[in-house]
């Protein structure tokens, strides 16, 4: 919404077919004097403005304002890699002047709403990737999304859950023209659940297999533990 010139008075504010007229008060001077003293002192007209002419009968579509309120659609390039807080110049788009000025600009604060799968942390893209037990822990192949489609990227084995890995160049654009930024994949190592007869006889198996070597962090928690309730 803006203030737009009057298309029906073109922007004069008299109604179309009738002409502004001299202003009474100051005869089209535009400006008043007043005698004090020694002294005259001139005023600009408040009648008119100090533009010597005022509407006799006033537009009724603008009210003899000159200008309306409108609303348009405009479109707006958004530069890559644009992010929130940036703040975009239309030149010749904001409100139309008043009697005949230059139309100001228009300014866009650009707010980028938040993605599904990519938190943006500066150009850098974080993406969250789930991963099975067992993929985490023999290692593996796994396919990660980008910007620009899917990647393949290599899990090591005894991958720990929440491990990020660093994709170069797969972040986003930098929006002042540096390159790009990286992607980080966060693994999320998923345990398994719903495990059927034979899947827990397994891992029970597994277990037994492991003794308690398996699992660093609980081995070391098991023994603070201990120490507190010596
Ligand atoms: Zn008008
Ligand atoms: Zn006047």
């Amino acid at each position: 919404m803006r203030r737009e010139s009057c298309p029906a008075c073109k922007g004069e504010g008299a109604k179309p077919g009738t002409k502004k007229i001299k202003c009474p008060e100051c005869e089209g001077a535009g400006q008043t004097r007043t005698m004090g003293g020694f002294f005259t002192i001139s005023r600009t007209c408040a009648r008119c403005g100090g533009e010597g002419r005022v509407i006799q009968t006033p537009c009724s579509n603008c009210r003899g304002k000159g200008l309306v309120r409108a609303e348009r659609k405009i479109h707006v390039k958004v530069p890559e890699g644009a992010d929130t807080g940036l703040r975009l110049r239309v030149a010749g788009e904001g409100e139309t002047g008043a009697r005949g000025g230059r139309s100001g600009d228009l300014y866009v604060d650009i707010s980028v709403a938040p993605d599904e799968m990519f938190e943006r942390h500066g150009n850098d893209l974080v993406c969250g990737v789930p991963i099975s037990f067992a993929q985490a822990a023999l290692g593996a192949e796994i396919e990660v999304p980008t910007l620009n489609g899917k990647v393949k990227m290599k899990v090591p084995a005894g991958t720990q859950s929440g491990k990020f890995f660093r994709i170069r160049g797969k972040g986003m654009p930098d929006v002042h023209g540096y390159g790009r930024g990286d992607e980080l994949v966060r693994v999320i190592v998923e345990t398994p659940s719903g495990l059927n007869a034979k899947q827990k006889r397994l891992l029970e198996e597994f277990a037994q297999a492991c003794g308690e070597n398996v699992n660093p962090f609980s081995r070391s928690f098991m023994q603070k533990v201990k120490k507190l309730f010596k």
